[in-house]
């Protein structure tokens, strides 16, 4: 394999990764196209890293996640619909 050949096939190789790293991303519910262009000009490892440990976006607006079940309730509740927790804001 001459060495334009090996350049190129890196390339494809490298954006393969970077697609499957956005890929992950958005399966977690992170934005694909911001990881995409993390691991484009890091590397596809510190687009992993972050899309790993990136919080989702997809959660609705107006709504909160109760530290005890996890459950996903309304902003202005004071007290969790699912364990009955009861949030201190
Ligand atoms: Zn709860």
């Amino acid at each position: 394999m001459d060495e334009p050949t090996a350049i190129i096939s890196f390339l494809i190789l490298y954006l393969v990764l970077c697609g499957l790293v956005a890929f992950y991303a958005s399966k977690r519910g992170v934005s694909g196209a911001g990881i995409f262009f993390v691991s484009l000009f890091f590397s596809p490892l510190i687009g992993v890293i972050v899309a790993a440990v990136s919080k989702p976006t997809n959660q609705p607006s107006g709504t909160k996640k109760c530290p005890d079940c996890a459950e996903t309730v309304k902003v202005e509740a004071a007290v969790c619909r699912f364990c009955h927790h009861k949030f201190s804001n």
